[in-house]
C-alpha cells in the first residue's frame, strides 16, 4: 500500500489507537531484547511498567551519543541490537558529521517499515507511479539510499545519478528522461543558478517538480521561489532522520509544510528545546521533535532526541491527510546565540536569498570558540558569482541582517570557486579552529 489512505487520513483517536497497540507490544519486549533499554528503563524505574503512550513522558530521552555508546560497548551492532545478529539484513553507515561514523542495522521487517513510511512520504510529495524520477541520492552507504526502496515500491521510473553530478543531471533533464528531480536544496539551487543565464529554455524542460531533502532549504521562500521560477517546477520538501526513518515527512501539493507520514510505526512528540518539557503539536508551536519507533526490531529507539527544530504549520489539510504539517527551522547543532537571542542559520539564508542574482543563495556562519554564543559582529560568509566585484553588497547584506534579525553581522563575500562543493549539503555553521 503506497498511499495508506486509511492511516493517513485517520482521526486523531484512530491514529492513537493504532499506535498504542504497536507500542504495547514494543514496550513489553524491550527489556528482554535490548540490554541497552533494559538498563535505561531500569534506571527510570520503568523496567516492568506497562506505560501507555500517553505516559511516554515518564520515560527518559535517548540521545544520539547514547546510541553511539551502545555500539562502542558491544561492536559491531551494540547492546541495543534487539535481535540475533543473523537477523540483521541491511546495514547503513552514518556520515559521522557529529562524531565518528556509526552503523544502523535493520531486520527485514525494519527495512519494510522504512520502505512503507518512505513511500508514503514521497507519494505525499508528489511522486507517483507515472513519475520519472531523477535521484541524486547515493545508493549507499548512507540511509538516503533507502529512498530507492521507496521509489521501487511506488513504481515510478528511477534515473539514478551520483550526488553532485551536474553534467549527467543536465543531460537527463535536457533529454526529457525525468519529470521529477530529487536532491538537496543546495544542489537544486546550484542547478537553477547555473541554467538561469545560460539556458533560459530550462523553464520549458519536461521537469515539473523538484523534491528536496537532506537539509532545510526547500521550505525557505527565497530558495523555493527561485528554483520554481528558473526551472518552471513545483518544489516540495521531504525529510527524515537516520536513526528513526530516513523519509518520514512529505509535503503535499498544497505546499504548506511537510506531513508526518509515520502513522502506526513512529510516534512523534514535540518538546521545548531548552527545558525539554512537552509542547502540544498544534498550529504555530515551535519545538524539537522526539521520536519513538513503535515496531523496530534491531536498534529500537524510544524518545529519541532528533535535534530538528520545527514549527508546526497545521494539523489538517486540503489533501485530506491528518498527519501534522511542519517546517524545519534548523538543526539544533546549527543554532547559535547572539546577545541572548537564539538564531538559526536558515534565517540568514532567507535574508541573503533576497539579494539574488548578486548572490548565489548559499551562506554560512563561522563559529569561533567552543560555546554556542557568538559575539557580534557575527562572521557570515556569503557565496557570490565568480564575475565582478560588488563593493556595496557586503554592507547591504549586513544592513538587511541587522534590520530583519536585529544583530550585527560581518559579511565576507566568497566567490563560488572558493566556497566549496555545491553538489550535496551545505554546512550552515562552521566551527573555526
Ligand atoms: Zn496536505
Amino acid at each position: 500500500m503506497i498511499w495508506d489512505r486509511e492511516a493517513e487520513t485517520a482521526s486523531a483517536e484512530a491514529a492513537f489507537a493504532g499506535a498504542e497497540a504497536a507500542w504495547e507490544a514494543q514496550l513489553a519486549g524491550l527489556p528482554g531484547r535490548s540490554p541497552f533499554y533494559a538498563r535505561k528503563l531500569g534506571q527510570a524505574g520503568a523496567a516492568h511498567a506497562r506505560l501507555s503512550l500517553r505516559e511516554l513522558t515518564r520515560l527518559p530521552f535517548t540521545s544520539k551519543q547514547e546510541l553511539k555508546q551502545a555500539i562502542d560497548e558491544e561492536p559491531p551492532f551494540g547492546s541495543n541490537l534487539g535481535v540475533a545478529p543473523e537477523r540483521v539484513k541491511r546495514v547503513y553507515q552514518t556520515s559521522g558529521t557529529t562524531g565518528s561514523p556509526s552503523v544502523l542495522a535493520l531486520t527485514e521487517a525494519d527495512a519494510e517499515a522504512w520502505t512503507a513510511i518512505g513511500s508514503r512520504s514521497y507519494f505525499a510529495a508528489g511522486i507517483h507511479r507515472e513519475s520519472s524520477v531523477l535521484s541524486t541520492y547515493g545508493a549507499g552507504p548512507f540511509v538516503a539510499g533507502h529512498t530507492y526502496q521507496a521509489f521501487g515500491r511506488i513504481g515510478c521510473r528511477v534515473v539514478p545519478v551520483g550526488p553532485g553530478d551536474t553534467e549527467r543531471t543536465l543531460f537527463a533533464l535536457r533529454a526529457g528522461i525525468a519529470d521529477t528531480l530529487v536532491g538537496t536544496p543546495s544542489f537544486a539551487q546550484y542547478l537553477a543558478n547555473r541554467v538561469e543565464q545560460a539556458e533560459p529554455s530550462a523553464v520549458d524542460w519536461p521537469l515539473a517538480q523538484v523534491v528536496t531533502g537532506g537539509e532545510p532549504g526547500g521550505g525557505i521562500p527565497e530558495v523555493r521561489d527561485h528554483i520554481q521560477r528558473v526551472l518552471g517546477v513545483r518544489v516540495n520538501e521531504a525529510m527524515g532522520i537516520g536513526d528513526v526513518a530516513p523519509s518520514l515527512f512529505g509535503e503535499c501539493e498544497q505546499q504548506q509544510g511537510m506531513h508526518f507520514c509515520g502513522q502506526g510505526l513512529v510516534w512523534p512528540e514535540l518538546v521545548d528545546p531548552d527545558s525539554r518539557e512537552p509542547v502540544a503539536i498544534e498550529s504555530g508551536a515551535v519545538g524539537e521533535l522526539v521520536y519513538t519507533h513503535l515496531t523496530r526490531e534491531a536498534m529500537p529507539v524510544v524518545r529519541f532526541l532528533g535535534g530538528d527544530l520545527v514549527r508546526i504549520e497545521g494539523t489538517s489539510c486540503g489533501c485530506g491527510r491528518t498527519g501534522f504539517r511542519m517546517r524545519c527551522i534548523g538543526r539544533r547543532d546549527d543554532m547559535f546565540i547572539v546577545r541572548g537571542v537564539n538564531v538559526y542559520p536558515t534565517a540568514i539564508l532567507s535574508v541573503v536569498g533576497g539579494f539574488r542574482p548578486r548572490v548565489t543563495g548559499r551562506a554560512r556562519v563561522l563559529k569561533v570558540g567552543p560555546g554556542v554564543s557568538i559575539e557580534p559582529p557575527v562572521p557570515v560568509e556569503v557565496e557570490v558569482p565568480e564575475s565582478g566585484a560588488d563593493a556595496a553588497l557586503a554592507g547591504e547584506i549586513e544592513a538587511a541582517i541587522r534590520t530583519v534579525l536585529t544583530f550585527r553581522a560581518g559579511v565576507r563575500l566568497v566567490p563560488e570557486s572558493q566556497f566549496g562543493e555545491a553538489g550535496y549539503k551545505t554546512r550552515l555553521t562552521v566551527p573555526q579552529p
